[in-house]
């Protein structure tokens, strides 16, 4: 028989499919089981001493530094409320520099002296754990003879069970670095660049007569976009499986040009799918809130309620999890892939962000009275200088080789980061600029002279889906971040850069002040040349417009176009001294997170190449011979009895194979080539060699997909793939 049997049986295995039972039984409402398995304020209120309870509230609640002494009394009353649940192990839960979640797992139980097992849980336990380090990147900050890690209690993040078949366990977020100290992890800088804006951010509110503010944190809401297709699909395709996103496949008859998808009706295996989604985030205390189709057949996106940004980090990494777990349960698997179908529009995370605290709330609202608008203002030009000042380092915090494929394909923003701020704000900044807002544009003129400023609208107004930095009324919107990649790097950088333009901020205001210049006029003076000095940065028309690619170069806009052109930002002069002077990452730090991304990019690459290289030897380039031999065999026959034969196929099968192996020596040869020297060279062949490479014999592959008899064709189509659900 012929070579198209997985796909034949992946097709078959989809027809046969039955839906899992339903997992909401009539009774239960969602609000009771919203945060069951997580060890919550209100569990430890119930259970913790009071003073206990007050002082991890403390830590918490008002970023107070954690009192160790707590940490005994918060083990034990957390192991008996986890053993409680079913919980038979705990596992320190940490996010290595991978973009993957790792646990390492420990029984509660140890052998007594008796022989007896009993349940062990000490405070050092819960605060420390201490993982075998070596098998997670560190770039070169940990010689293997000190291969020691260190996990550490993230009071901030609330621990949570997570439930199986075989037994429940305690799932403890930590921090992971290594024995000097250093971050080997996304949230340890995370956390460090939260405490240095909460700085900034108090010496700003000081200035506002504001005496006891609470610590200003950062929130983030993510919108999560994922693709869903068939298991049995995703299993007869190695590209999907080894590297997440298809390296063959010829574009579909019908794509996504129809727009029928995004907010149609989501398909009643979907919807069982984010219902039984959305109840394992409940019980997880993950407020899941949106769910809709989005743009591309098969795509969805899923979009947690905003929450303080390292907590959103960490949800955000269990609900990818949760995802593709409960995925596989209704047999189907979740792509995080930025582009897992060429041509398809890819998937993001854009992260929403504000600032604030509970005392004066969120510090992006623009508020309706002059002296609110002030502040806000105040907080929204901090923003405007550091994207403008830092807008390479925005970018090189979202490059990938997996979103090298999406930035800037007509779908996602282009690689220059700007600023989206609406008519309305943009004009009042326009004003500032000139000497002093007097004019609200809606609300008509407004005579309130330069030292205050006119009142603002809470509405957005219009949208612009094109711009990677937006203002979205009472919040930005960063929308550039990878479907698959943690929003911690993304939000470390906005702490930080902010924090800087903060600091910035509060010097001039605190120099003009004690200068004797009126706060008010101080205020404008600083806003006035914060606009002029960086105003280059906002931009609120069409991003994907080719004019704008000039337009942007002439404001001396970087335009890092890929990862490579991106990531040597992260250990220029200026980068590195920025983030050691606010204590996020030292330079040894910012050399590791540079090497390990170049490592991941050039690893991500290889894998690639080498599949696409097997695929198009083992399954293709077989399948083309295949019909080739059938084609050949009728044309010989039906020339032996003097009929007309049918040359031009078997030509174009022909030729197309012909190009098929070019590519596959081509590839095969640039595979094979000697390992260069440095890491940037072997970064360079993977992107200028082998990734085009790839695209040559892919498209002698694609081409052949359309000429090759259906029922010979080994691979799940596009079509399959994407409308089969
Ligand atoms: P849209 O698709 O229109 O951009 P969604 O409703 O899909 O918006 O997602 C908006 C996201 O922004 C949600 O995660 C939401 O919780 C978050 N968000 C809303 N307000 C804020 C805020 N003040 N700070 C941070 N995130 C916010
Ligand atoms: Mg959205």
């Amino acid at each position: 028989m012929s070579g198209n049997k997985a796909r034949q049986d992946a097709i078959e295995a989809v027809r046969h499919y039955e839906a899992p039972a339903a997992v909401f039984t009539s009774t239960e409402a969602p609000g009771e089981i919203f945060g069951e398995n997580v060890f919550t304020k209100a569990v430890m209120q119930k259970r913790l001493p009071k003073p206990v309870f007050k002082s991890v509230m403390a830590t918490i609640e008002h970023s107070e530094p954690l009192d160790p002494t707590v940490a005994d009394v918060v083990a034990v009353v957390m192991k008996d409320w986890a053993m409680e649940k079913g919980a038979t192990h705990y596992a320190h839960v940490f996010y290595p520099l991978t973009h993957l979640t790792a646990e390492k797992h420990d029984s509660f139980f140890e052998p007594g002296s008796d022989g007896n097992a009993i349940a062990e849980f000490a405070g050092k336990t819960l605060t420390q754990g201490e993982p075998d380090a070596s098998s997670f990147p560190n770039g070169g900050l940990r010689a293997t003879f000190e291969a020691r890690g260190y996990t550490g209690w993230d009071v901030t993040s609330p621990a949570y069970i997570l439930e199986n078949p075989n037994g429940n366990t305690l799932c403890i977020p930590t921090v992971f670095v290594s024995m000097t100290g250093e971050a080997l992890d996304n949230k340890t800088p995370l956390l460090r660049s939260q405490q240095a804006m909460a700085k900034q951010a108090a010496r700003v509110l000081h200035l506002f007569g504001h005496e006891h503010p609470d610590a200003v944190v950062s929130f983030a809401g993510a919108e999560q976009e994922y693709f869903l297709i068939d298991r049995s699909f995703f299993l007869s395709r190695p590209d999907l499986l080894n590297s997440g996103r298809t390296l063959f496949g010829a574009k579909p008859p019908k794509g996504q040009e129809f727009d029928d998808h995004y907010f149609g009706a989501i398909p009643e295996r979907v919807l069982a799918f984010m219902m039984d989604c959305e109840r394992d985030l409940f019980k997880l205390g993950i407020p899941a809130k949106t769910r809709h189709n989005e743009v591309a057949p098969g795509q969805f996106e899923l979009a947690p309620m905003f929450e303080r940004s390292n907590v959103a980090a960490d949800h955000q990494q269990l609900l990818m999890t949760t995802l593709k777990r409960v995925a596989q349960k209704h047999g189907m698997e979740c792509l995080f892939h930025e582009k897992p179908f060429a041509g398809i529009n890819g998937s993001g995370k854009h992260v929403n962000f504000s600032l604030g605290n509970s005392t004066q709330g969120n510090l992006l609202l623009p508020g309706d009275t002059p002296h609110e608008n002030a502040q806000f203002l105040v907080f929204c030009a901090a923003v405007i200088r550091s994207v403008h000042k830092y807008g390479s380092l925005l970018r090189a915090s979202v490059a990938s080789a997996t979103n090298d494929h999406r930035l800037g394909a007509n779908e996602a923003p282009p690689a220059i980061i700007s600023i989206f701020l609406g008519d309305q704000l943009a004009d009042v900044f326009e004003q500032i600029s000139k000497g002093g807002a007097t004019t609200s544009k809606t609300k008509g003129s407004l005579e309130i002279g330069v030292d205050t400023l006119p009142v603002l609208p809470t509405d957005p107004g219009d949208r612009n889906r094109t711009s990677p930095f937006a203002f979205t009324g009472n919040r930005f919107e960063f929308r550039a971040p990878g479907s698959l990649q943690s929003i911690a790097g993304p939000m470390t950088t906005i702490n930080t850069i902010l924090a800087e333009a903060l600091d910035f901020i509060a010097t001039e205001l605190e120099t003009n002040v004690a200068d004797g210049v009126e706060f008010n006029a101080a205020v404008q003076t600083v806003l006035e040349k914060i606009i002029n000095d960086h105003g280059a940065v906002v931009f609120n028309d069409d991003g994907y417009a080719d004019e704008w690619q000039t337009e942007a170069a002439e404001r001396g806009l970087p335009n890092l176009k890929t990862t490579l052109d991106a990531l040597p930002e992260l250990i220029t002069e200026d980068s590195m001294e920025l983030f050691s002077r606010y204590g996020v990452f030292n330079h040894r730090e910012m050399h590791s997170r540079y090497e390990i991304a170049l490592e991941q990019y050039i690893l991500s690459v290889h894998v690639e190449a080498a599949l696409t290289l097997e695929m198009a030897t083992t399954i293709i380039a077989p399948a083309a011979v295949r019909y080739q031999t059938e084609l050949a065999l009728n044309v010989s026959s039906l020339t032996a009895i003097g009929q007309d034969a049918d040359t031009t196929t078997l030509d174009e099968v022909s030729a197309s194979l012909k190009a098929l192996r070019a590519g596959i020596a081509t590839l095969r040869s640039e595979l094979a080539q000697e390992e260069a020297d440095t890491e940037e060279k072997r970064a360079e062949h993977a992107q200028k060699s082998l990734l085009p490479a790839m695209v040559a014999l892919r498209a002698a592959a694609d081409t052949l997909e359309g000429l090759v008899a259906d029922d010979l064709w080994p691979l799940p189509t596009y079509q399959e793939m994407l409308f089969i659900l």
